[in-house]
């Protein structure tokens, strides 16, 4: 069962019914999903956890769904965590980890919001939603949508990666494009979500995708045996999944999981250096950050030129002693052919931009080579398959190697 108690704004604190529709309260600020975790303390420990179902429905407890009987799930969650030696060596830290998104259903750590934010929608009684997207959301949300039988409106920009399109319009979604970035294509379903009566369930714009993408902190602690690692890296467009981790510590120091006394993960936000906004306003020491202007980069999933939920970023870093660091896309392609090199590992850009950020933060001294350090890489390399366009040679029927 699930110890959802209400919903509360992130802004003005606000009190809201969880057990109706939402979308953002009235002074503009996101909701979150807050639970009795001291009831929840008491129903289920760590322990408990082991025989369970392998996805991020093993914290029910702490998922927003009333009941089991629309719960949509592909299997999403309990994603691969492993050591990176080789890559770590070469880059100078040792203790070296990744937590890989790719393996999840649809390819990318959107289906984790899907997840949840599709079966809550279905309960509160949606039969049809609209979002802007990049691409990962458009494909997650989709095929989510399709297995709950509700409709799906998508916009998107025109140079999103082909594979996601394909992904959604196969599943059935209503897609269209917009020559433009992804704030525009939100501006769009924003007016037109108006008019048809399709709730719109934009990032953050809705309070649930938040409560799937947390489960990867959960995850992270769990699988490392209820320890935390001193950072974790995250490729950061409209941030949900940073600011989901850390309301997942948060959550769990609050349930008393994690060792007395322990220490936060310090959060890295990392964005591309032609779309910076948080890593700008962190460097200016602002809370919030302002439009980036011609945002371009070849991680397609953080171009994100205005974020709704940028000052949770912010606080989320700032509150655990992290940092923002922005990346070239030379160095994201640098890091995607390290990391595939070196340990097998073809991930997305916007994984590979943590492998460059790394790198340039041990240099700057703001990493140290005895630091465990997590990159959460959030989507597979598959999926973008213009990324890379390797020529082969071709042989002849008779050749001989
Ligand atoms: C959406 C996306 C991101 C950014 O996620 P946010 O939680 O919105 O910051 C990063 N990587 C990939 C592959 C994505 O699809
Ligand atoms: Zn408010």
């Amino acid at each position: 069962m699930s110890f959802l108690s209400h919903l509360e704004c992130s802004r003005c604190h606000q009190t809201h019914d969880a057990d109706r529709l939402q979308n953002l309260c009235a002074c503009g600020g996101p909701l979150l999903v807050r639970y009795d975790l001291k009831a929840a303390a008491r129903a289920v420990r760590p322990a408990n956890l082991a025989g369970r179902v392998s996805s991020l429905w093993r914290y029910r407890e702490l998922l927003p769904l009333r009941d089991d009987k629309n719960l949509i799930t592909l299997g999403e969650g309990m994603t691969p965590l492993f050591p990176l030696p080789r890559l770590g060596a070469s880059v100078g830290l040792p203790d070296l980890w990744l937590k890989d998104e790719g393996l999840n259903p649809t390819a990318s750590f959107k289906a984790r919001g899907a997840a949840t934010g599709v079966s809550r929608a279905k309960e509160l009684g949606v039969t049809a939603l609209a979002m802007p997207t990049n691409g990962n959301a458009g494909g997650a949300w989709a095929s989510y949508g399709a297995r709950a039988g509700i409709s799906v409106t998508l916009v998107m920009p025109t140079d999103a990666p082909a594979m996601s399109v394909l992904e959604a319009t196969a599943v059935g979604a209503h897609a269209y494009m917009v020559r433009g970035q992804i704030t525009d294509a939100g501006a769009i379903v924003g007016r037109s979500a108006k008019a048809h009566g399709w709730f719109e369930a934009a990032t953050l714009k809705e309070p649930y995708r938040i409560e799937g993408k947390k489960t990867m902190g959960y995850e992270i602690a769990e699988q490392l045996g209820w320890s935390l690692p001193d950072v974790i890296l995250y490729p950061t467009g409209g941030g949900v999944g940073i600011i989901g981790i850390y309301k997942a510590l948060l959550e769990m120091r609050e349930l008393g999981w994690l060792p007395d006394n322990v220490r936060l993960p310090k959060l890295v936000a990392v964005q591309a250096e032609g779309c910076q906004p948080i890593v700008k306003a962190f460097r200016e020491g602002k809370d919030v950050s302002e439009k980036w202007e011609n945002a371009s980069t070849v991680a397609q999933g953080i171009r994100v030129p205005k974020a709704l939920g940028d000052f949770l970023v912010l606080q989320a870093v700032r509150e655990t002693g992290g940092t923002c660091v922005a990346v070239s896309d030379a160095d994201t392609l640098w890091g995607l052919e390290q990391i595939s090199r070196q340990e097998g590992a073809f991930i997305c850009p916007e994984g590979a931009a943590l492998v460059g950020a790394a790198r340039q933060l041990l240099r700057e001294g703001w990493l140290d080579a005895g630091q465990r350090v997590l990159l959460l890489n959030t989507g597979a390399g598959i999926k973008y398959p213009d990324v890379m366009t390797p020529k082969l040679p071709i042989l002849e029927l008779n050749a001989t190697l």
